[in-house]
């Protein structure tokens, strides 16, 4: 079986442990993965997952080697990468072992500073992006800031690297920015094997992601680009399924790398064009090509294209996005609404929306609802609820043909908020 939603269980690390190479070598699944080395004198783990993750990452550790952690290595500072590490300290305490070395780009710990500094706004915008998975409890946070582990060796500056002998195996680290600006990616030459953090996911990169900050293209292709000289026999990636076979290998880092170059390359023209991003965006939705639309490593099953022509637009460009002055300084849209609404009834906008709707044209007969929805003050309540109605119909068939994970989420969320906002004017106008 394959498609978005098997997609998905691979990217959530639902497969079982994979061991590889000479034995020693193992990808244990999670949200995200986490690499593990055995070596004579201890072990070399990268990345821990999610902290909901965490008891089942280490068991799985536990079920195969009982060596001591000698270095855990974030390859960024993402929950779901550098906060699993519970069950380990806790084993650490138990039997009185040394605290392994914690290695990451000093990035990541401005990362953790920033998410305390960001706590409750963090827990909100990913109650949002993983509303489908999350706790239904919103109050209960995915994971506290509070608690992380601060590294003991600190890779410093844009061309850090870092290498380091256990046992006789030398671990290679890099820093390249791609998803975010601490990443860490580790080459083993002796096990041919790299591991890529979220530089390499089971879908198209998480770049452009709409509630995250700054990511960064073309590094990302460039940092791609490195790992393929390496000529690794295998891959873990940040999420997703492992690879296995050289040709495997590069074929996904080159294939990922062209696509960021892609969309990064013709973002940049455009704008060295003179185009603003409406345009810009539009274009690029025409270019896109049939190898990357059809590749399975870039499905966008998470991030996806659309998101990545916002991403580079972005790191080039401020927030003046049209090239209309009228949208320099704009009006509430609560009010253009209003006054649209004084040109024509709700009504009519109303029966304007249906007709586009019935001919599959959604988008535009969103922004037509919208007149009425936000010329709520103007609108009746019987004509409000047709609207929210309206609505809240077409998002569920975008939902359901929506392929990305957080593009979905979002749509959804919307709907349930107007789930709520329904039935409560439903009883009223029934009373
Ligand atoms: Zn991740």
């Amino acid at each position: 079986m394959s498609g978005p939603r098997e997609g998905m269980k691979f990217w959530f690390g639902m497969y079982p442990s994979i061991t590889f190479a000479d034995g020693k070598c193992h990808v244990i699944p999670g949200f995200g993965n986490t690499g593990l080395f055995e070596t004579s004198e201890g072990l070399v783990v990268f990345d821990v997952p999610i902290k909901q993750n965490a008891l089942k990452t280490f068991n799985e550790i536990r079920n195969k080697t009982d060596k001591p952690v000698k270095y855990l290595i974030f390859s960024h500072g993402h929950f779901d990468h550098a906060f699993g590490f519970g069950p380990f300290l806790e084993e650490i305490r138990e039997k009185g072992w040394e605290m392994p070395e914690i290695i990451g780009h000093e990035n990541c710990v401005r990362r953790f500073n920033k998410y305390k500094m960001l706590e409750q706004y963090h827990n909100w915008i990913n109650s949002q992006q993983f509303a489908s998975v999350a706790p239904k409890d919103k109050t209960v946070a995915t994971v506290s800031p509070k608690h992380s582990l601060e590294p003991t060796i600190l890779m410093i500056g844009n061309e850090a690297k870092h290498s380091f002998n256990l046992g006789g195996v030398e671990f290679n680290l890099f820093h390249d920015k791609g998803e975010t600006d601490d990443s860490i990616w580790m080459w083993i030459e002796e096990k041919e094997t790299i591991c890529t953090g979220d530089l390499l996911l089971s879908s198209f990169p998480n770049i452009g992601n709409p509630y995250k900050v700054q990511r960064y293209p073309l590094d990302w292709a460039l940092a791609l680009e490195k790992m393929i000289e390496k000529e690794a026999k295998f891959l873990i990636p940040g999420h997703g399924k492992f690879i296995e076979g050289r040709e495997k290998v590069k074929d996904a880092l080159s294939i990922t790398s062209e696509a960021m170059h892609f969309v990064h390359d013709e973002v940049v023209k455009r704008l060295n064009e003179g185009k603003w991003f409406e345009q810009i965006y539009h274009e690029m939705m025409e270019i896109f090509p049939d190898k990357f639309k059809k590749h399975h490593m870039l499905s966008p099953i998470y991030g996806c294209y659309r998101f990545a022509i916002h991403a580079t637009y972005r790191l080039y460009h401020g927030w003046y996005n049209t090239g209309n002055p009228t949208d320099l300084f704009p009006a509430k849209s609560n009010d253009i609404a209003t006054e649209l609404l004084k040109i024509n009834d709700a009504r009519s906008y109303l029966n304007h929306a249906v007709s586009l709707f019935e001919k599959d044209n959604f988008q535009l007969a969103l922004h037509i609802i919208d007149i009425v929805l936000k010329g709520r003050e103007k609108v009746t309540d019987d004509l409000y609820l047709d609207a929210l109605i309206l609505k809240s119909k077409i998002l569920k068939k975008k939902a359901t043909a929506e392929p990305s994970f957080i593009a979905a989420n979002i749509i959804k969320n919307a709907v349930n908020q107007f789930k709520e906002e329904i039935n409560i004017l439903k009883q009223k106008l029934v009373k």
